[in-house]
């Protein structure tokens, strides 16, 4: 595997996310964090129903059957994302953007098993369809991630990027788009439940795909004989048995204070997915992201959603591994009842549990600690930027455990804070300004359906844009994001009218 390549090279790629945050006020990151539910990298499994197709790509079926129940799921490790690739950020068909901007890495789930294709597909309403599920791995790192056999059998085939797997159901399970290099088993090798069979990647035989694997299932259907089955609700059942997938809400941290830790619904990862790096082998828990501090505009961030029971002033740390944090001025904003503070470490002076400091919280939500690329260090420099673990202890409590905030927490809030806050009050005038700079992003507008469809192309699979000059541009994924910053905005403008009007 290579090395990530810096981003600073990358950075004639990228003008709305220069040009967005370098007239951004801190308030408003704030408030992007707040706002951006919709465009989480990891957090809580959801998944649209089968049969529901993203708008454009084609009629589903509507089939609630697991058709390979106890099955196991074909990637080794969650997170992952099933989606549409042609249809999805960096696809022909897609809204533009990147293969790699985060709202391919987030959930729900889309079904794409009769996404519109030339395949004959008698379970599909058009008698058409796309014949699988495609599914993307946790961050949008080529040849990184195991697909795995989704149950005991023998291995049939192993094309140029394809592999079959006959199993002991019955089923014929099909792998697309490994790397053919990765491959540890041959032809005619017996393999057991959960056991490797490649690395996802892009392979697709020649002009690479977007990285993921495309995984179907055939059975034999009395009436139409050997067909392709929607794989999409065995993979939702498997999925969910797979020990990270958090099936609990961002709940809160208990009156006695507690860790989160990146298999933790609290924790949310933003930006291009292909910047993080995931490390298995190091840090808190035995995981931990990172990605590079440079001396841009903010493009990576990692959010420790903040839930308590109880309100009062916590003391909070972060772990620190030493050799990802290498950051000497590690940027992480607090959000805290209302107020926003920054606080610069210096990484690479600690490791174990390092103090950001004590802050008053309030009970409920809306609060949060995040770190943040942009930390003025050049990206010549290649400083890592660990992003692990988060510790909240209690010092004293300030209010009764109710689980209800009260209603005045919020921007606007005027409760005093000592030292440093940098809160939407301290910015009204530049309101106007930042909301016209976003409106008049053409790429702020990606709710529009996707172009007319051409006839279906006789190749049954689509070339794919890889993205590769896109994977460097954050504009596309801003315009997830951008979308919530001008919503966020006309609240703000909202809010500070009311409490000064
Ligand atoms: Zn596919």
């Amino acid at each position: 595997m290579t090395a990530p390549t810096p981003k600073g090279i990358l950075l004639a790629l990228r003008p709305l996310a220069g040009r967005m945050t370098a007239r951004v006020p801190i308030a408003l990151l704030a408030l992007f964090a707040i706002w951006s539910g919709n465009a989480r990298a990891q957090g809580v499994f959801s998944y649209n129903p089968p049969g529901d197709l993203v708008a454009g790509s084609g009629t589903g079926r509507e089939d609630e059957t697991n058709y390979v129940p106890g099955m196991r799921f074909p990637i080794e490790s969650a997170p992952a994302y099933a989606n549409s690739q042609v249809w999805g950020n960096g696809g022909m068909y897609g809204p533009g953007g990147s293969q790699c901007d985060e709202v391919n890495y987030s959930y729900p789930w889309w079904d794409n098993y009769c996404e519109t294709r030339s395949w004959t597909m008698p379970l599909c309403p058009t008698g058409e369809g796309h014949q699988g599920q495609d599914i993307r791995p946790a961050t949008c790192q080529d040849d990184m991630y195991w697909a795995v056999a989704a149950e005991d059998g023998t291995v049939t085939s192993i094309g140029t990027y394809s592999l079959y797997l006959e199993g002991q159901s019955g089923t014929l399970h099909r792998y697309l788009h490994m790397e053919p290099t990765s491959i540890p088993v041959s032809v005619s090798s017996q393999v057991t439940r959960g056991q490797r069979l490649g690395r996802v990647s892009n392979a697709f035989g020649g002009t690479p795909t977007t990285i993921h694997l495309h995984y179907d299932i055939n059975q034999y259907i009395d009436g139409h004989g050997n067909v392709y089955v929607p794989p999409y609700m065995a993979l939702v059942a498997s999925y969910q048995e797979l020990p990270d997938v958090d099936p609990e809400p961002c709940g809160p941290i208990p009156a006695h204070g507690g860790v989160i830790d990146e298999d933790n619904s609290c924790f949310l990862l933003h930006g291009p997915m292909n910047y993080w790096r995931h490390v298995t082998d190091a840090g808190y828990g035995g995981n931990l992201y990172w990605t590079y501090a440079w001396d841009q505009g903010l493009s990576n961030w990692a959010e420790w959603q903040i839930h308590l029971e109880r309100g009062g002033e916590y003391l909070v740390e972060v772990f620190l591994e030493a050799d990802y944090a290498l950051s000497q001025q590690a940027r992480y904003l607090v959000r805290h009842n209302g107020f926003t503070d920054e606080i610069r470490l210096d990484q690479s002076a600690d490791s174990g549990w390092a103090e950001l400091g004590s802050f008053v919280f309030a009970a409920g939500e809306d609060q949060f600690v995040s770190l943040n690329d942009n930390t003025g260090e050049s990206s010549s420099l290649q400083r890592r930027l660990a992003s692990d673990a988060v510790r909240l202890t209690p010092l004293s409590f300030s209010d009764e455990p109710v689980a209800d905030q009260p209603e005045e927490m919020g921007p606007g809030d005027p409760v005093p804070d000592a030292g440093g806050d940098l809160d939407a009050d301290d910015h009204p005038p530049e309101l106007v300004e930042e909301v016209d700079v976003v409106e008049e992003d053409p790429l702020a507008d990606d709710d529009q359906p996707p172009s007319d469809l051409d006839p279906t192309p006789d190749s049954g699979r689509f070339a794919v844009s890889t993205g590769n000059e896109g994977c460097g541009c954050a504009a596309a994924g801003g315009s997830q994001p951008a979308l919530c910053i001008v919503l966020g905005w006309f609240a703000l403008v909202w809010v500070v009218r009311r409490f000064r009007g």
